[in-house]
């Protein structure tokens, strides 16, 4: 496995990789890994020839209320985490590299980036956007790989391809969860102990709602306010947003029927948690 830090330097590698007829999987992360971003990796070892990750926490996507320099970093564990892994390259890069002096451009995900996640964290999703079609510029990757828990992000990523016209396929996998539920999460780092068991409530409130969606119960409004009422039993939550929305558009719905997509966001202490389940 080899590291690689300069933009440069990464296109040259997977200029060569390309000449010689070699597919590449990419996954894009931010670091702490799991096994959640592990998951992604062996999705890309079976697709791709050679699996390209990189290790870079976007400053851009980022709000003035959040600090990047706190997101929880463990760099040694990760590379050696990859290497298990069978990851052929790190891409990290540094922050002045992939913004110098005088950046100017950014990809607005227009309203697809305002609604949902966008609602809390307006210019989250110009950071990914922007982040991720430079990583794509840089590595050109035949296939990369986006996980199912950010929903929204990946629906983003897909729109961004398709207006783009860039020659990439996106593959979304599934969400990998911890034994009682929680989804996976480098943020799940920040939990105290009672925040952790309560936090279980979340996945439980999810799987309630596709319960209630199997026995026909087809008003977006009740279903919502029943995974209100779960989570709320737990005092610590405060919940961002909860929505029922459309799988393909993330437009709004009046009735469910067909698959659709439950995702909220929850506060627990300072800890914002996302999560969704596709019913
Ligand atoms: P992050 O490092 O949080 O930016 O995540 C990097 C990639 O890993 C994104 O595509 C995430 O959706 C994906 N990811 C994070 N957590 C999970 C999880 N629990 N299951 C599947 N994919 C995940």
């Amino acid at each position: 496995m080899k590291t690689v830090s300069s933009p440069e330097k990464m296109s040259a590698v997977c200029f060569a990789l390309k000449s010689k007829n070699q597919t590449i999987g990419f996954v894009p992360t931010m670091g702490a890994l799991h096994e959640g971003h592990l998951t992604l990796v062996r999705a890309a070892k079976r697709h791709c020839d050679k699996v390209v990750v990189s290790i870079f926490v976007n400053p851009t996507q980022f709000g003035p209320n959040e600090d990047s320099k706190k997101y929880p970093r463990n760099l040694k564990k990760d590379c050696t985490l990859l290497k298990k892994e069978g990851a052929d390259f790190i891409f990290l890069p540094s922050k002045i590299s992939m913004y110098p002096e005088g950046y100017k451009t950014f990809i607005e995900a227009a309203n697809l980036g305002k609604i949902m996640c966008g609602g809390s964290r307006p210019d989250h999703f110009r950071g990914v956007a922007t982040i991720v079609a430079k990583l794509f510029n840089i590595i050109k990757p035949d296939i990369a790989f986006f996980g199912a828990k950010d929903f929204q992000q990946q629906a983003i990523i897909r729109k961004m391809v398709q207006d783009l016209n860039m020659d990439i396929k996106i593959i979304t996998v599934p969400t990998v969860r911890e034994k009682d539920g929680l989804a996976m999460s480098s943020r799940n780092a920040y939990l105290s102990g009672k925040e952790r068991k309560a936090a279980s409530v979340l996945y439980r409130s999810l799987r309630m709602a596709k319960g209630l969606i199997k026995n026909e119960e087809t008003d977006p409004e009740v279903v919502i306010s029943k995974i209100k009422t779960m989570i709320m039993k737990e005092k610590m939550f405060k919940i961002d947003y909860i929505e029922i929305r459309d799988l393909e558009t993330l437009g709004k719905i009046r009735k469910i029927k067909g698959k659709t997509l439950i995702a909220f966001a929850a506060y627990i202490g300072k800890t914002r948690l996302i999560d969704n389940i596709i019913v």
